[in-house]
């Protein structure tokens, strides 16, 4: 996301203590996962506005931007629900990291799915069995396993 003074951004960036409930219950799980993730450590985390409320949108890894992750705005509230999102995002950022100039390539639709969305499911459903979650995605979405 490039930061220019006329767009008005829909992002809060996480505060220190939102930052480490997020890193303190991810840890514990990250190996424990299939697919590696990127250091939570490493992240600056937001929240976004207009995810999940005004669109179905609810995370996203941006590589023009990888240090960023951003979350719906509704995790504020239901912070237990995001986390396999934050887990998802943290894969694609690793995926950013390993496969560096071939990420933009993989990012295009239809190879998309099965490049770089495939691995992220599963281990975003695995966090959230692992965390003894329902999560957001599986309340909207029945079609990801
Ligand atoms: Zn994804």
């Amino acid at each position: 996301m490039l930061e220019l003074p006329f767009i008005q951004d829909s992002t809060i960036r996480f505060t220190v203590k939102e930052h480490l409930w997020f890193l303190n219950r991810i840890k514990p799980i990250e190996n424990r996962l299939s697919y590696p993730i990127s250091d939570i450590g490493s992240c600056e985390l937001f929240w976004d506005k207009n995810y999940g409320v005004k669109n179905g949108v609810l995370g996203s890894f941006n590589w023009l931007s990888p240090k960023r992750i951003k979350v719906s705005i509704l995790g504020k509230d239901s912070p237990d629900m995001i986390i396999s999102t934050i887990i998802h995002e943290l894969h694609h950022k690793w995926q950013w990291e390993r496969f560096k100039f071939l990420y933009p390539f993989l990012a295009i639709p239809f190879v998309r799915g099965f490049a770089l969305e495939r691995t992220a499911l599963i281990i975003e459903n695995e966090a959230d069995e692992l965390l003894g979650l329902p999560g957001l995605n599986s309340l909207n979405d029945n079609n990801q396993h």
